[in-house]
């Protein structure tokens, strides 16, 4: 039962991505690859006030990757950056097998990707977005910590 939920779950946001398009108005990109399986995305964001008004991706990569995407981009948007590293947090230990009950609750359908810890040949598809989210949340910290200087 569980099983049949996480897959459906995966299927759908492969078939039918919400978040898998072009943003004209992302105002930052970041480029994020996974050689080991040949995932290759690009993750748009739209960050104004603080929060993450809207978000995309575009790109190409294997049904894990691409779901996974998708999934967090559903978690993210609205948040504030600091809320979505939170989130990345949660889900990186619960891809290396890491998290408790509670925990698990907190990322909701994210949480249908946690089999993937018992697959470690995958563990760097579903960690892609996320790993993306994290390099563009950091460069989007620099450039401001730059901008306060000047
Ligand atoms: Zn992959």
């Amino acid at each position: 039962m569980a099983d049949n939920f996480y897959g459906e779950v995966l299927t759908d946001h492969n078939l039918h991505p919400l978040h898998k398009h072009e943003l004209d108005c992302a105002t930052c990109s970041q480029h994020g690859v996974n050689p080991s399986c040949g995932d290759d995305i690009v993750l748009n964001l739209q960050l104004h006030n603080g929060i993450i008004e809207n978000g995309s991706f575009t790109g190409s990569g294997c049904a894990i990757s691409q779901a996974s995407a998708d999934i967090m981009l559903d978690l993210i948007i609205g948040k504030t950056p600091e809320e979505a590293d939170h989130y990345r947090e949660l889900f990186m230990r619960m891809i290396t097998g890491e998290i408790t009950d509670d925990e698990l609750e907190e990322l909701e359908e994210a949480g249908a990707l946690q089999s993937i810890s018992k697959m470690p040949a995958r563990v760097k598809c579903a960690a892609l977005g996320w790993r993306t989210l994290e390099a563009l949340l950091k460069a989007k910290e620099e450039q401001n910590e730059d901008i306060d200087k000047s």
